[in-house]
């Protein structure tokens, strides 16, 4: 018992928030040490690992045949396996080479949608990258908790992470999730609605990356000002085939963006007409706390406050808040035990 005390004393354990995203790694004691694009570069002649994160991101769209480069977790299911595991492995051994690590507790979040056999999957993975001991934990909980909310009390609190692949609701009470619902629309497909605009519009065809990089410079969920913002948006032209150039606004990506962002939001009033009474009751009181990159959005809290007549706050650095919950779980070894998921 005392070594085993000594041992959790002493021990670095992680906390990894496995995004559709990205992926941060949370050191006990240390924080957020890794934070990078969950994409996977893969040569296609051996399937060896070329690059990951932000290198494996860089690549995207711009590789020649011989190399394939992947988001694994794009629609927030595993959709492929292998390399979601070979990035995992990679994410961990690299804090592992940093520091020496004696077998690890980690903590992984995950989608709250994910299938059994997704879940010990993910599991394996873990343990096979060295853990001792691996704590599955839903991401809405994680996120609840990193954004501060007192979960363990009884009262409902709702939050909305709005990440690169799925938009999950969750109303808690008593450390447990009383109602959940996760729709696959959030930041991709915000990225893809741009690219369709400009396709149509423009005939000019863009790359996702790109499209982000509008989305993130430009676009909006509530007219508030900064509408005559413009960008040069360079892709190619469909029709004549060359390079071209196009002035684009800020007034017509928020356009753009309208339906996948009211698609957030009736996701929202979806889970709010379901809640029990009581915990209604209580978000009329405490309102919705929004995490996950979806929630820097702007203009996204004005709108689903004029949607929904409820307070909205967004967390403290929303894309890193599922990892602060799941780090600080590292220290509530009690509360970890009661709400990872079993195995
Ligand atoms: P996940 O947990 O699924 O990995 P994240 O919480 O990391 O997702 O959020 C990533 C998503 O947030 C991406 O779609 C990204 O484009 C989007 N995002 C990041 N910053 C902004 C911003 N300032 N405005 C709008 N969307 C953003
Ligand atoms: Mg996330």
């Amino acid at each position: 018992m005392l070594l085993r005390t000594l041992a959790w004393m002493f021990s670095t354990d992680l906390a990894v928030d496995l995004g559709t995203a990205n992926t941060l790694v949370y050191v006990r004691g240390e924080g957020v040490v890794i934070n990078e694009p969950s994409v996977v570069a893969i040569s296609q002649k051996d399937h060896s690992l070329l690059a990951v994160g932000h290198e494996a991101k860089a690549m995207l769209g711009r590789a020649p045949g011989s190399i394939q480069v992947l988001r694994p977790l794009r629609h927030g299911v595993i959709a492929d396996f292998d390399t979601t595991e070979q990035m995992l492995k990679y994410f961990i051994t690299t804090v592992h080479r940093r520091r020496r690590l004696v077998h690890p507790r980690i903590v992984l979040t995950v989608p709250t949608g994910i299938t059994q056999v997704e879940k010990r999957a993910v599991r394996a993975s873990a343990q096979q990258a060295g853990a001792r001991e691996v704590f599955l934990v839903e991401q809405a909980m994680a996120a609840a908790i990193g954004a501060g909310l007192p979960i363990q009390e009884p009262g409902g609190h709702m939050v909305v992470d709005i990440g690169g692949g799925t938009t999950e609701v969750a109303i808690l009470s008593l450390a447990g999730i009383v109602y959940s619902k996760s729709v696959r629309l959030a930041g991709d497909e915000m990225d893809e609605a741009i690219i369709q605009h400009l396709r149509r519009t423009y005939s000019l065809l863009i790359g996702e990356r790109q499209a982000e990089e509008v989305k993130i410079a430009l676009g909006s969920a509530y007219p508030e000002g900064g509408e005559d913002q413009k960008r040069d948006v360079k892709g190619r032209d469909l029709i004549a085939g060359y390079p071209k150039t196009v002035v684009v606004t800020g007034a017509e990506v928020r356009e753009a963006l309208r339906d996948p962002v009211m698609a957030v939001v009736n996701a929202v009033q979806a889970c709010l007409e379901l809640a029990p009474p009581e915990l209604a009751a209580d978000i009329v009181d405490k309102g919705i706390v929004l995490t996950g990159g979806g929630a820097l959005l702007r203009g996204l809290d004005r709108l689903l406050h004029e949607q929904t007549d409820l307070s909205i706050t967004v967390s403290d650095d929303p894309l890193a808040c599922v990892a602060h919950g799941a780090g600080s779980l590292l220290d509530q070894l009690g509360l970890l035990r009661r709400i990872a998921i079993r195995a």
